[in-house]
C-alpha cells in the first residue's frame, strides 16, 4: 500500500539555500525560548504546578522551554488513559494505524529543520548530528508503519484435515516508554511508534534533559490524527515516577534505553509481580557500550584514523555506539596514534548553533562525571590530547581527550564514560586485538579496519557485538539497513529498526476450528 521504505537523505549544508533554511529554523526555535508547555494525558495538555527546565548546554543560562513535570498521580492517570484507548486502537484495521504513522512522518519531514533546531539547542547537536537524529526518527516511523502491515498477515502454518488452523499476532496492551537524552528525537519516537503501530498504547516518560523535542512530537502526533490516549506524555524525574511506572501492575511492557545501571534496576523491578498484576511484564532494555575499533597492519591507515576520530568524537562521544577503545596492532600503533591525535586536535570546539564539529556535553552532571573519569584515567594511561574543560559562554565543553598505552583491563578501557574520551590500546597482533575487543562486559558496536580477507571473516564470526562495522565508522546505524542493539550488558538486543522489532510488542494467538462438529 505504501511505496517501498528508503532512509531519509541528509542535507548538504554547504548549499546556501539549505544553510539559510537551517538558520531560519534556529531563529524560529530561539524566538520561542522560555515558553512553558504542558504534559499530555488522554489528548489533553495539562499543567501540574511543577516543571522541568530544558536548558541549552552551550549557554546554560538560556532556557529552551519548561515542561510540566508529572508525579505519581499523573503517571497513574496516564496509564489509565492508555488502557482506556487500547480496545479501540488495537481493533482498528492495521492499515488505518499505519496511515496515521505515514502521515506523522510526512508532518515530521515538513518540519524537519525545526525539529533538528530544537535538538541543536536542547541536546547540543550540530546541524548534521541534529538532522541525522530527526531523519532517523522519520525512518523509524515510515519503516515501522510498513512492518505493522506485514506482521498483521496470518502466519504461514499448517492446517490439518477437518480443521482450519490459523495463527496471528495481536498487540499486548499499555506499556511504558523510557528513552535517554542522547537521541532525543530518534530513540524517543522510535521506541514509542514501534509499539504503537503494532496496536499498543503507551505512556512516554522522556529524559529530563530533553523534554521539549517530545512536546513538539506530541503536537505532530495530534495533527496526524492519532486518537487521544494512545500516546501519553509524562515528563518527570526517573526517581520520582520511573519506578512507579515500571512497578505498576497495569504496565504490560517497558521499553527502555539508557544506562546499564538503570536498565538493571528496571530488569529487576519489572520481573516482580505486583498485587493484582495479571501478566509477566516484558522489559526491553537497551543499555551502554564500551565500543572498540581494531586497526591492523594491512588497513588503509589514513581512512582508519579519520573514521576513528569520527566514531569517537561525533556528538562529543555521547553515542552508545561511539568508539571509546581504539585497538592498534603493534606494527602500526605509533603511526595511527599520531594520525588520530592530529585529526582530533584539529576539531574546532564551539556552539552547535554555529555548527562547530565539537559542542558541549549535555549537562553539568555529565561534565563533572567525564572530568572525574579523565582524572582517574591520568593514573592509567598516557594523556596525549585534551583532558580539560573549555571555558566558553558558561557551556559544558570538554576537549576531545585521548589516552594512549591503556591496559585492556584498566577502568579507562572497561567503564563507559559517555563523553569525548578515547582510550588507545596496543595489541601484539590481530588475535590479541580481537581478544581485547571482546574483553568487556558489553557488546554493542565494534569495528575492524583491515584488508586481510581471513581476518575480516574471523571478525564477522568472532567479534561478539550486536553491530559490527568493517572498514567504516562504527556509528550511524540506518533504520532498516543495520538493525540496532547489543549483546551481554549492552542489553536485550531489541534490534531497533529491524524487521522483528514490532514483534517484541505482540503476542501470537492460534485459533483452531473443527468442521466436523454437529
Ligand atoms: P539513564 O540515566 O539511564 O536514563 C535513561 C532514562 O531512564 C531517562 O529517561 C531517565 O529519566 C530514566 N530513569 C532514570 N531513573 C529511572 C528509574 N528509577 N526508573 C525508570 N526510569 C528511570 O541514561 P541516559 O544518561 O539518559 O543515557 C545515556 C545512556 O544510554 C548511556 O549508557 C548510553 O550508552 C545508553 N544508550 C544506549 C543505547 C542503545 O541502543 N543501547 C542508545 C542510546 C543510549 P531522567 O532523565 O529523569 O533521569
Amino acid at each position: 500500500m505504501f511505496h517501498p521504505y528508503f532512509p531519509e537523505a541528509y542535507s548538504d549544508f554547504t548549499d546556501p539555500a539549505k544553510k539559510a533554511a537551517y538558520e531560519l529554523a534556529l531563529a524560529g526555535v530561539r524566538s520561542r525560548f522560555g515558553a512553558a508547555y504542558g504534559l499530555v494525558i488522554d489528548g489533553e495538555w495539562l499543567e501540574t504546578g511543577s516543571s522541568i527546565a530544558s536548558v541549552n548546554p552551550a549557554r546554560p543560562a538560556e532556557v529552551v522551554g519548561t515542561v510540566a513535570a508529572g508525579g505519581v498521580a499523573e503517571a497513574e492517570r496516564a496509564l489509565q488513559a492508555a488502557w482506556a484507548a487500547f480496545p479501540s486502537w488495537s481493533s482498528r484495521p492495521v492499515e488505518d494505524r499505519a496511515r496515521i504513522g505515514v502521515k506523522l512522518a510526512a508532518i515530521m519531514r515538513r518540519n524537519k529543520y525545526e525539529l533538528a533546531a530544537i535538538e541543536t539547542f536542547e541536546a547540543g547537536k550540530n546541524w548534521l548530528e541534529a538532522e541525522a537524529d530527526v531523519a532517523e526518527a522519520i525512518d523509524f516511523v515510515e519503516y515501522y508503519a510498513r512492518q505493522a502491515v506485514r506482521l498483521a498477515a496470518p502466519l504461514d502454518i499448517v492446517s490439518v484435515p477437518g480443521e482450519e488452523n490459523e495463527s496471528h499476532l495481536i498487540p499486548m496492551g499499555a506499556g511504558v516508554v523510557i528513552p535517554p537524552w542522547n537521541f532525543p528525537g530518534a530513540i524517543l519516537i522510535g521506541m514509542a511508534m514501534g509499539p504503537v503501530l503494532a496496536g499498543n498504547t503507551i505512556v512516554i516518560k522522556p529524559a529530563s534533559n530533553t523534554p521539549v523535542i517530545g512536546v513538539r512530537f506530541m503536537e505532530m502526533v495530534a495533527e496526524a490524527g492519532m486518537p487521544a490516549g494512545v500516546i501519553n506524555y509524562v515528563p518527570g524525574s526517573g526517581g520520582a515516577i520511573g519506578d512507579h511506572l515500571v512497578d505498576h501492575p497495569l504496565t504490560r511492557f517497558v521499553n527502555f534505553t539508557g544506562s546499564k545501571e538503570i536498565g538493571l534496576r528496571i530488569a529487576e523491578r519489572s520481573a516482580k509481580v505486583a498485587p493484582g498484576q495479571k501478566w509477566l511484564k516484558r522489559a526491553f532494555l537497551e543499555m551502554g557500550g564500551k565500543d572498540a575499533m581494531i586497526v591492523d597492519e594491512t588497513a588503509d591507515l589514513k581512512a582508519a584514523a579519520a573514521d576513528a576520530v569520527r566514531s569517537a568524537f561525533g556528538f562529543q562521544g555521547q553515542k552508545c555506539s561511539a568508539a571509546s577503545r581504539l585497538i592498534l596492532v603493534s606494527d602500526i600503533y605509533d603511526d595511527v596514534l599520531d594520525r588520530v591525535v592530529a585529526g582530533a586536535s584539529s576539531l574546532r570546539i564551539g556552539p552547535p548553533e554555529e555548527n562547530f564539529p565539537v559542542g558541549p556535553v549535555i549537562s553539568a552532571a555529565q561534565h563533572r562525571s567525564v572530568l572525574a573519569e579523565i582524572d582517574k584515567g591520568r593514573h592509567e594511561g598516557r594523556l596525549v590530547l585534551g583532558g580539560s574543560a573549555v571555558d566558553l559562554d558558561g557551556g559544558w565543553y570538554l576537549e576531545p581527550t585521548i589516552f594512549a598505552d591503556v591496559d585492556p583491563g584498566a577502568r579507562l578501557a572497561q567503564h563507559e564514560i559517555f563523553g569525548p574520551v578515547l582510550s588507545v590500546i596496543r595489541a601484539r597482533d590481530f588475535d590479541d586485538a580481537l581478544d581485547i575487543a571482546n574483553g568487556t562486559e558489553f557488546g554493542l558496536t565494534g569495528g575492524l579496519y583491515s584488508r586481510d580477507r581471513g581476518r575480516i571473516e574471523r571478525a564477522r564470526r568472532e567479534f561478539h557485538v550486536g553491530n559490527l562495522y568493517i572498514n567504516r565508522k562504527i556509528t550511524g546505524a540506518l533504520v532498516g539497513v543495520q538493525p540496532f542493539g547489543g549483546f551481554n550488558m549492552s542489553g536485550t538486543n531489541s534490534k531497533a529498526g529491524g524487521p522483528d522489532y514490532l514483534r517484541l510488542f505482540m503476542e501470537m494467538k492460534s485459533v483452531a476450528e473443527r468442521w466436523v462438529a454437529s
